[in-house]
C-alpha cells in the first residue's frame, strides 16, 4: 500500500477557482499567462499548475515535477505572494 508517495490530489482546486484567486491579487487574466518552473525549466500556463489548498492559502506545483511554483496567502489586510519557484511571470498589459 503505498498512499502517502503522491501529493494529495483531494486538495487540488479547480482551474476556476484559482482563476478568480489570481486574478484578484493581479488584476490581469493570468490563467493564459507564461510562466517557468525554476526547478524543471517546464514552461506552460499558469492556468496549467497544479493548485492545491494547503492552510492559510493556496499552493501552485508544477505539472511535471510538482515544485512548488506559487505559494499565497491572503491576510485580513495583505497578500503574500512566494514566486521563488517561479523563474518568472508574464503579466500582460
Ligand atoms: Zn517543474
Amino acid at each position: 500500500m503505498e498512499e502517502t508517495t503522491d501529493i494529495n490530489r483531494e486538495l487540488m482546486l479547480d482551474a476556476n477557482a484559482t482563476a478568480g484567486i489570481l486574478y484578484e491579487i493581479f488584476g490581469v487574466e493570468m490563467t493564459a499567462s507564461p510562466t517557468e518552473c525554476a526547478n524543471c525549466g517546464n514552461e506552460g500556463e499558469v492556468g496549467a499548475l497544479l493548485a492545491f489548498v494547503q492552510g492559510p492559502g493556496i499552493v501552485l506545483r508544477c505539472s511535471t515535477c510538482e515544485n512548488v511554483v506559487l505559494r499565497i496567502v491572503q491576510t485580513p489586510d495583505a497578500t503574500y505572494l512566494d514566486a521563488r519557484g517561479a523563474v518568472y511571470l508574464r503579466l500582460a498589459r
